[in-house]
C-alpha cells in the first residue's frame, strides 16, 4: 500500500509528489497524459497585471486559492521548486517582488515571475541591439513581427535541415553540430549586441548549451519562447518527472482512472487500466490534481460540469447563458472559476473524505486566465496540500 496516490501528472500533482517523497512517504502518481506545461512557456506566472505578484498574493481576488497558501506557503513552494530545477541544471531566476518581462515570439513583452535562466537576458530596460537567429522552415515563429516592433533588431535565417521545434532542440545536444552553428553565426559579422534564439537550446541541458554558445561568440544569448509545443515547458515536465523518479517515486503514466473504491469518510483504492490487466493502487491517502478541462478533471454537459474521478461536487455558474460574456476574447469569463471548493486543508468541501486532497488548477476561483497565476498557483497549492496531507498522516 502506498502512503499517498496522487492524480494528475501536471505542474500540481508532480510539486505535491516530490514534496511527498522528499520527506520518504512511498508515493505513486497515476497520469493519463502529458499536462498543459508542456504547452506553456515553462515560465511561472504567480500574479499578473500589476508590477510585483506580491501585490495580487498579499490581499488575493475573493475565494482564489491563494488564500489557502498564504504568503509564506506561496513563498516556500517558489524556492522549493527554484532548488529542485537549480540541481538539475536548469535554473530559475527571479522572485515574487518583481514581474520581469520576456520577449514573445509576437515582438510583445509578457511579464512573468519566474523565468528558465535562458531567457534571462531578454529584458534589460535598454535599447541594445537584438539579433534574432531564426531556422528555415520553423513554423509559427516570425523574426519580422519582431523587428517591427523594435527597430534595433534584425534577423537572420539558418538552415539546419531540420524545422520542428523538438528537432531543433535534438540538434542542439550535439557538438558537432552547435561547432558548424556557431562558425556560421560568425562569418554572419552580426552588429553588438545581443543575440536572441527561439527556445530551441537543447531538450534538458538548455543553460550549459547557451553558456558553451554565448562564450563561443562573447555575445549575451537569450530563448524566445515559442508557440506549443514547447521545449522550456517540456524540459520543465521532464526534469521534474525524473525528480520524483530519484527520490523513489512510482510512476503509472498514461494511465486513466477506471473506477474508486471508497467507505463512508475515505477513499481506499483506484483501479487503472493496463494494456493487460486492470491494477488496483491502494493509498492511505489521496490527491486529486488533474486539472481544469483542458486536461480533463472538470468535463461539462449542456448545464453542468462534473468532476471525472471522484464526482466532486463542483462549484460553476449554473445557466448555461452565464458561462461566457458577449466577447468571446474578454479576459475572465464566469466559467473559469469552475472547479472543487476546498477548505483550509485542500480537502473537497461537502464530500465528507478526510483522506482527499485537491490541488491545481480544477481548484474553484482559480481564474487563472484572468489572475495570470497558472504555473505559480499550480506549484504553490500542490505543496500546501501536500504539506497539509502529510499533517494528516503524521
Ligand atoms: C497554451 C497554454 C499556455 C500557458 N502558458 C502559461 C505560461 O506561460 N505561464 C504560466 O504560468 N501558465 C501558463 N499556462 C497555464 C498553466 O500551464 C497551467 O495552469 C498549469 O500548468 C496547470 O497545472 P495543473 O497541475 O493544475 O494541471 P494540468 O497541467 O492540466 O495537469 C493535469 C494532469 O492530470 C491528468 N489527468 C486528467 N484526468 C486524469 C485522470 N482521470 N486520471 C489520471 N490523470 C488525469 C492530465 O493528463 C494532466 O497530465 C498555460 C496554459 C496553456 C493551455
Amino acid at each position: 500500500m502506498y502512503d499517498v496516490v496522487i492524480i494528475g501528472g501536471g505542474l500540481s500533482g508532480l510539486m505535491a509528489s516530490i514534496w511527498l517523497a522528499d520527506r520518504g512517504k512511498k508515493t505513486a502518481l497515476i497520469s493519463k497524459g502529458d499536462p498543459m506545461c508542456c504547452l506553456s512557456t515553462g515560465c511561472i506566472d504567480v500574479f499578473g497585471g500589476t508590477s510585483s505578484p506580491l501585490k495580487g498574493i498579499e490581499k488575493p481576488p475573493r475565494g482564489h486559492p491563494y488564500h489557502f497558501v498564504g504568503l509564506e506557503g506561496i513563498r516556500d513552494s517558489l524556492n522549493f521548486f527554484k532548488k529542485i530545477m537549480a540541481g538539475s541544471g536548469l535554473n530559475y531566476i527571479g522572485d515574487i517582488e518583481t514581474n520581469r518581462g520576456i520577449l514573445t515570439p509576437l515582438g510583445t513583452i509578457k511579464a512573468t515571475c519566474l523565468v528558465p535562466q535562458t531567457m534571462k537576458a531578454a529584458y534589460t530596460g535598454d535599447n541594445e541591439y537584438i539579433h534574432i537567429v531564426s531556422f528555415k522552415g520553423l513554423k509559427d515563429f516570425y523574426p519580422a513581427y519582431i523587428t517591427s516592433k523594435n527597430e534595433n533588431a534584425g534577423y537572420s535565417v539558418f538552415d539546419a535541415g531540420i524545422s520542428t521545434t523538438v528537432g531543433l532542440a535534438t540538434r542542439f545536444e550535439d557538438t558537432t553540430f552547435r561547432r558548424e552553428f556557431v562558425a556560421k553565426l560568425k562569418s554572419w559579422e552580426i552588429p553588438n549586441g545581443r543575440i536572441a534564439m527561439p527556445a530551441v537550446l537543447g531538450l534538458s541541458s538548455s543553460v550549459e548549451i547557451m553558456e558553451a554558445i554565448s562564450n563561443e561568440l562573447d555575445r549575451k544569448i537569450f530563448e524566445i519562447p515559442t508557440l506549443p509545443p514547447s521545449i522550456p515547458g517540456i524540459r520543465l515536465f521532464r526534469r521534474l518527472k525524473y525528480t520524483l523518479q530519484q527520490k523513489g517515486g512510482d510512476i503509472y503514466w498514461g494511465r486513466d482512472i477506471a473506477s474508486v473504491e471508497r467507505s463512508d469518510t475515505q477513499i481506499e483504492a483506484v483501479t487503472i487500466v493496463t494494456g493487460s490487466r486492470p491494477t488496483r493502487v491502494e493509498g492511505r491517502a489521496f490527491v486529486l490534481a488533474t486539472g481544469s478541462f483542458v486536461s480533463g478533471g472538470l468535463y461539462a454537459l449542456r448545464e453542468s460540469v462534473y468532476e471525472t474521478v471522484f464526482n466532486l461536487p463542483v462549484v460553476f455558474p449554473k445557466k448555461r447563458a452565464k458561462w461566457f460574456n458577449e466577447d468571446f476574447f474578454d479576459i475572465g469569463h464566469p466559467i473559469e472559476k469552475a472547479g472543487i471548493r476546498v477548505d483550509r486543508s485542500f480537502r473537497p468541501r461537502h464530500a465528507n473524505l478526510e483522506n482527499l486532497f485537491v490541488c491545481g488548477s480544477i481548484l474553484a476561483f482559480s481564474n487563472i486566465m484572468k489572475y495570470r497565476c497558472g504555473n505559480g498557483m499550480a506549484i504553490a497549492t500542490g505543496v500546501a496540500a501536500a504539506k497539509s496531507l502529510d499533517r494528516w498522516l503524521g
